[in-house]
């Protein structure tokens, strides 16, 4: 069990260590802050339960081991990282702590020197006798990189320092970092301003770190010789005497409760800030202290990161546009001022629709909070109606479509009996720009033509340089001007011309579902394709009353019809297929066999099959009259059962009472 568990714990270390050299080295996280700090966290737990240790644990290293590409040195005095707070509670422990430490009274208020928690990357700058003789960054802690040249080109670092208190030899440490500003210039290149930073401070050619804007503010040193002075804050203060510059947000504060109250403000208007930061830090004020106090691993005792939450964030909307999807439906974006959440850059939220807008009352101007949970789109929580301005008007929700002009509408769902909560353009065809993009991002995607290397960026640069307007322009591309495009070149145009050929030839469900019809999706065109046959029986939909007909096929109602209805009372949408139908050869679908061993019954697989692709598999079921899902319910009459089966389904369907069965008899039945 033991030895089990040790393998599962290095295997974790290895993880940590991939991540934290993709992280520290190459700038490049391979995952959030949050998937590396939940996995952070399982170390140590497994640590303090089985007492498990290693040199290379985060509860003995920081960092990543300094980089080949430079010189190294060892620090004076060792770099290290912050312990983390993210509550009151956590605050109310780590005072506690070190009054318990320190044998004080219970009731003791330390005096903190209170300081931005700047997202960047820490360096110790060496001065001797007034005189910057060499720049580390913090690598392992212990050992620091020779980054000297690439730190002279940051223009807050003086490179003298004259003034007769300046210690004789000292390490001013602080952060280099990159304003928000400067880092929208470079946002593509990284995730956060903290990786622009370190990536652009640790090149090689320090002729390339000239080119980035870097800043640095000083907040603490390392080694020095002959210091008279007593508490942080003070330092603080000779910082700004010896030229430094230092955080205009440092303060001192008592208490734990006017700690989180600071922290609160600040959370308030961090976005109004000039440079990203990810917490306060709150440090014992009294050297005195701070040297009883002493260190842990990785650790000073005597200070404390109290962290902005990594889910959500405040800031400003700065305007809110509206984007034109594939069926017209017209999406609220707020774009709002850029915020850190969890080691994310977040500058856009979804506003949902017009409903959700005018029920949360948010307007331009607006102070948010907006979430950021897993993979989930950002979006507005709340808004602080408080801080909003006297003269701040009701967001009204635009009445034409803002890509075409044309009239929007709120459908009625007969179903629901409701009035829809999206608004859509009433054009909903190839004549709104917009919606005419989405649509060919659609014709071209994997279960549509499948066109490789027609992705959605390269469709919209060809709109934006005029080659495709409509479909039937894909298979009149100039590749000879393609190849010429910057990032192309003859065998990518080539490429692109053999997969557009390719394209031509498919079955008629597919081209269905590529037309982007409203409400008809692959399943309901497949349904549509089978009951007409062939293309001749599909243009014949372009007489409305024909388009009644379909409502014979079980799975099609009311809103399909209107929706088709709708489609083909529109003449671009004719000339669209006439044209199309001239290119493509059009192939009729393979009518499912009815009455085959499956007829009528609901199948679905879970675990790998052998010798069998998943899809081959459900053409061979449908071929038999039968129909695969994807969840158990009690409707399902067979699971079948591959290899390695998720056993939470096998255990559903023992307790639904649904036969399971293994490849071997399902093959059985079908005589295969
Ligand atoms: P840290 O960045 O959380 O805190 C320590 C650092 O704070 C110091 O090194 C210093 O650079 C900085 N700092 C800013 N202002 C300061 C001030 N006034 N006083 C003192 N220090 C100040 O610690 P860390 O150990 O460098 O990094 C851990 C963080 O990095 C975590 O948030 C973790 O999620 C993230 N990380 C992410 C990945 C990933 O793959 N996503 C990998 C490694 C680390």
């Amino acid at each position: 069990m033991k030895s089990l568990l040790s393998k599962e714990y290095k295997k974790k270390l290895a993880l940590l260590e991939k991540y934290n050299k993709h992280y520290y080295q190459n700038q490049k996280p391979l995952v959030s802050d949050k998937i590396y700090d939940e996995l952070k966290n399982e170390i140590l737990g497994i640590e303090k339960k089985y007492g498990f240790s290693n040199l290379k644990s985060p509860s003995v290293k920081v960092g990543y081991q300094p980089s080949k590409k430079f010189e190294k040195y060892k620090h004076k005095v060792k770099m290290l990282s912050l312990s983390n707070a993210f509550s009151q509670e956590d605050l109310i422990n780590f005072q506690k702590k070190n009054i318990n430490f320190l044998a004080l009274d219970k009731n003791y208020e330390f005096e903190y020197s209170v300081e931005p928690k700047i997202d960047g990357i820490s360096a110790s700058l060496i001065y001797k006798n007034g005189k910057l003789i060499r720049g580390l960054s913090r690598g392992d802690g212990e050992v620091g990189e020779d980054i000297t040249e690439n730190l002279k080109t940051i223009r807050d670092i003086p490179l003298n320092v004259s003034h007769p208190d300046f210690p004789q030899e000292i390490d001013i440490r602080g952060e280099v970092f990159i304003e928000t500003d400067d880092f929208k210039k470079i946002e593509k290149d990284f995730a956060n301003p903290r990786n622009a930073a370190s990536g652009s401070l640790r090149q090689k050619d320090p002729e390339k770190t000239k080119l980035i804007p870097l800043k640095f503010i000083a907040y603490t040193f390392g080694f020095s010789s002959g210091m008279k002075i007593k508490k942080q804050s003070d330092f603080i203060k000779d910082l700004d005497k010896w030229n430094f510059k230092t955080s205009e947000l440092n303060k001192t504060i008592k208490g734990v409760d006017n700690l989180v109250k600071y922290h609160f403000g600040i959370e308030k208007k961090r976005f109004n800030l000039k440079y990203d930061i990810d917490g306060i830090v709150y440090k014992v004020n009294d050297f005195s202290l701070q040297k009883r106090l002493g260190f842990m691993a990785t650790a000073p005792r005597w200070a404390v990161a109290h962290k902005f939450s990594a889910n959500y964030s405040i800031t400003k909307i700065m305007d809110i546009d509206i984007q034109v999807g594939r069926t017209g439906a017209l999406t609220p974006v707020a774009k709002v001022k850029p915020v850190n959440i969890g080691g994310v850059m977040v500058s856009n939220a979804t506003l949902h629709n017009e409903d959700e807008i005018i029920r949360k009352d948010i307007r331009i101007g607006d102070t948010v909070k907006i979430e950021r949970a897993g993979d989930v789109i950002p979006h507005v929580i709340s808004v602080d109606k408080k801080l909003r301005s006297p003269d701040s008007k009701k967001y009204i929700f635009p009445n034409k479509c803002p890509s075409c002009g044309s009239k929007t509408i709120k459908d009625y769902n007969s179903v629901t009996k409701k009035i829809d909560a999206v608004r859509r353009c009433s054009n909903e065809g190839f004549g709104c720009e917009k919606i005419s993009i989405e649509k060919l991002k659609h014709f071209v995607s994997k279960d549509a033509l499948n066109i490789e290397g027609l992705g959605k960026k390269v469709i919209e640069k060809f709109w934006n340089l005029k080659f495709i307007k409509l479909p039937d322009d894909i298979f009149n591309l100039n590749f000879e001007k393609i190849s010429r495009l910057e990032g192309w070149g003859s065998q990518s145009a080539e490429n692109l011309k053999n997969s557009i050929n390719k394209s031509k030839k498919l079955k008629l469900d597919r081209f269905i579902y590529s037309l982007g019809i409203r409400h008809i999706g692959q399943e309901n065109a497949k349904l549509i394709s089978e009951f007409l046959g062939n293309y001749a029986g599909f243009i014949k939909l372009k007489h409305q009353k024909n388009i009644e007909d379909l409502s014979n096929i079980d799975g099609i109602g009311e809103t399909q019809i209107a929706s088709l209805k709708n489609f083909f009372k529109n003449d671009l949408n004719l000339k669209v297929i006439s044209s199309l139908s001239k290119i493509l050869i059009i192939e009729k679908n393979i009518i499912k066999k009815k009455g085959g061993v499956f007829s009528n019954k609901i199948l679905m697989f879970t675990g790998k099959l052998k010798n069998i692709s998943r899809a081959e598999a459900k053409s061979i079921v449908e071929g038999n009259g039968g129909k695969i899902v994807s969840n158990v319910s009690k409707n399902l009459n067979f699971l079948i059962a591959g290899e390695k089966p998720t056993s939470r389904k096998i255990k559903l369907a023992n307790d639904l009472k649904i036969k399971v069965l293994s490849q071997d008899e399902f093959k059985k039945i079908l005589k295969l």
